[in-house]
Parts: C-alpha cells; sequence; structure tokens
C-alpha cells in the first residue's frame, strides 16, 4: 500500500527548522512529496505539475499556524487546492432533466459500465427522485446487451422498451421517445453501444441519435481505473459529441483517483456520479471533498 502523505511531509518537516511562515524552501520540498503521491494516485504529468504550480504560488509566505504543523499545514493546503479543481459547476449529481420527457444518452466505451450504470442512475431516479423511467438498449452488435439492461431493468422495478429485432439505433432512439411521450414518463435513458476502442462508426452513430432526441444530457461512462485513457476517451466523446458529464465507475477498487483530478483538469466537464461497486445501488453523488482525501492518501 502507498504510505500516506500526511506522514511523508511529517517526515520531511521533521528535518526543517520550524520558522514563522512556509518558505520556499519549505514548500517546495513538500511539494516534491505531494508530486510523487499525484503521480502515484495516477494523475497525470502534466496535471500534476500545473497543479503543484498552483499550490506552491498559493503556500509560500503563509504564516504557520500554531496548532498545525508545517506538514499539516501544507496538506490543507494542498487538499483545498484538490477541492477546487475537482468541483464542477452547479449542484454535484445534479441533472438538467425537466420537461419530460427528458432523454439522457450514456456513453462510453464496450465495459466501462455503461449498462450498469444506466439502470443504477435509473433506480436512483425512481427512488429519489420519484421519476417515472424508461430505458432502452442502442447496443444491436450484442443481443446480450439489451438482454442484460431488460434484466437490470426488471431487477430495480424500471420499464425497458421492449426488443425488436432487426432495428437500427436511430430508429430505436426515435421508438423510446415515442413511448416515452405517449406513456408519459418523464425521463428516458439511451444505452448506447460501446466498442473496445474509439471508431468513426461508434461516433457517428451516437452523434445520429444525440440529433434524434436531443438530449438534456449527455453522460460519459468511464472506468476509473484507466487513469489516462479515461481522460482521452472523455476528450474524444466530448470532441465528437459533446459530453454534459462524467460517470466515473469501479472507484471501490485499489486506484486512488487520480483520474478524477485529470479529468477535470483536462476537460472541465463535471464529474456527476461514482460507481462504487456491481450493486445496483452501488452508485454515489461525486464529491470532491473525499476523492481530494483519497488521492492524498
Ligand atoms: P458496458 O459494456 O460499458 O455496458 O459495461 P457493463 O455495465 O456491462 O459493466 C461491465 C462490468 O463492470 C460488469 O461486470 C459490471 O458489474 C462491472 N461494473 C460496473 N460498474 C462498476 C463499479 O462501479 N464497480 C465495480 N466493481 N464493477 C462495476
Amino acid at each position: 500500500m502507498f504510505e500516506s502523505l500526511s506522514d511523508r511531509l511529517s517526515g520531511v518537516f521533521d528535518r526543517l527548522t520550524k520558522q514563522g511562515a512556509l518558505s520556499e524552501d519549505d514548500v517546495k520540498t513538500a511539494l516534491r512529496e505531494v508530486r510523487v503521491a499525484l503521480l502515484e494516485a495516477d494523475v497525470s504529468l502534466p496535471v500534476a505539475r500545473d497543479f503543484i504550480k498552483k499550490v506552491q504560488e498559493a503556500a509560500t509566505g503563509q504564516a504557520v499556524t500554531k496548532s498545525v504543523t508545517p506538514g499539516q499545514q501544507v496538506v490543507k493546503i494542498v487538499h483545498d487546492a484538490l477541492v477546487d479543481v475537482l468541483t464542477g459547476e452547479g449542484e454535484p449529481g445534479a441533472l438538467k432533466i425537466d420537461s419530460p420527457p427528458a432523454p439522457i444518452l450514456m456513453v462510453g466505451l464496450q465495459g466501462g459500465g455503461k449498462t450498469t450504470t444506466t439502470a443504477k442512475l435509473a433506480k436512483r431516479l425512481k427512488e429519489k427522485d420519484g421519476k417515472r423511467v424508461l430505458m432502452a438498449s442502442l447496443d444491436i452488435y450484442r443481443p446480450a446487451a439489451m438482454d442484460q439492461l431488460a434484466v437490470l431493468g426488471t431487477q430495480v422495478g424500471v420499464d425497458t422498451l421492449p426488443i425488436v429485432k432487426g432495428q437500427k439505433p436511430a430508429d430505436i432512439a426515435k421508438r423510446a421517445k415515442q413511448q416515452a411521450t405517449m406513456g408519459g414518463y418523464d425521463v428516458y435513458m439511451l444505452d448506447t453501444a460501446g466498442r473496445l476502442h474509439i471508431d468513426e462508426v461508434l461516433m457517428g452513430e451516437v452523434e445520429e441519435v444525440s440529433k434524434i432526441v436531443d438530449p438534456r444530457e449527455t453522460l460519459l461512462v468511464v472506468d476509473g481505473l484507466t487513469g489516462q485513457v479515461a481522460v482521452e476517451v472523455a476528450q474524444e466523446f466530448d470532441d465528437k459529441v459533446g459530453i454534459s458529464g462524467v460517470v466515473l465507475t469501479r472507484m471501490d477498487g485499489d486506484g486512488r483517483g487520480g483520474a478524477a483530478l485529470s479529468m477535470r483538469a483536462v476537460t472541465g466537464k463535471p464529474i456527476k456520479f461514482v460507481g462504487l461497486g456491481e450493486k445496483m445501488d452501488a452508485l454515489e453523488t461525486f464529491e470532491p471533498d473525499r476523492i481530494a482525501g483519497r488521492i492524498l492518501g
């Protein structure tokens, strides 16, 4: 396991003489440790560098508070700066789903947790927000994916659009829109097909569906353990189809969550939710404070 940053910094500062204010050298020494911690937490190098620069400016010259050690003080400064970067605009976890039926487009690579997250989010919207939700799978390439969504729908008590074999994603999207309107649903969620890698066909398909339904939210579901890859995927999806937010899955794993920082710093998109397991209630609102604590260890 990783040594916690607070422990490391205490070690560093034990060797430094105590002064009235954090000197530039104190801060530099501490920030070297912070940089290592960030890289170990899978934050990308350019993001870590920029971040450190920002913290260095904030920390240098700060008076050392009597009640805490310089090490603790730097950790606090770093923690606050992390929270600052991680915090997106608006209420965490809020979705623009007024004016029913509001379409939510779920996009991402195969295996990232898209179908699972679609069902988890539908359950949450139903139970927490009292919404009537309809889910539809547009994954015509893997019939198992359509069945998987139907099974999850039954499990969480959310309707799924009946499967009609041979339809194209655009036709399924139109049918979902129609059914959602006629059936008086508040929200309809479209679980798009994923691929192992981003390709033109996939993007073209998502673009077409997006034009048809004009989604209120386009949520990218991406594996939080894939670090830099997750950030690249987000950038590509955002360039091609535009995303309104990100769901980071597998945040229950061993990773330290650095992808969240890179994601925010590079894409500027809000991280709305985190997936914390395979169960249907393992979806939580993204909390910058918690992830900051985890990155620092
Ligand atoms: P899709 O191909 O993107 O639709 O991915 P799936 O929804 O089928 O998920 C792939 C696997 O990841 C399944 O076994 C899920 O149970 C699992 N999974 C999804 N989200 C999470 C999560 O937040 N934590 C963990 N541990 N597993 C997850």
